[in-house]
């Protein structure tokens, strides 16, 4: 029996910022937040994943 400790090591230690304005970053922020309220530090990890990976866009500025 083997105990997982070397995937914590690969994993970034610098949680990324939500940009301001950012819709994709504003809703997982708010899940990453719930995340790490409920102890589910998995998913609070796929958040951060998720704000690092998606492409941050301007909201539309309606005409
Ligand atoms: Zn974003």
């Amino acid at each position: 029996m083997t105990t997982p400790t070397s995937y914590l090591l690969q994993m970034p230690t610098t949680p990324p910022k939500p940009t301001p304005g950012c819709a994709v970053c504003a809703s997982l922020d708010r899940q990453r937040t719930q995340a790490r309220a409920s102890g589910d530090y998995s998913r609070e990890s796929d958040c951060n994943v998720r704000m690092r990976a998606h492409t941050c866009r301007e909201t539309p500025t309606p005409y």
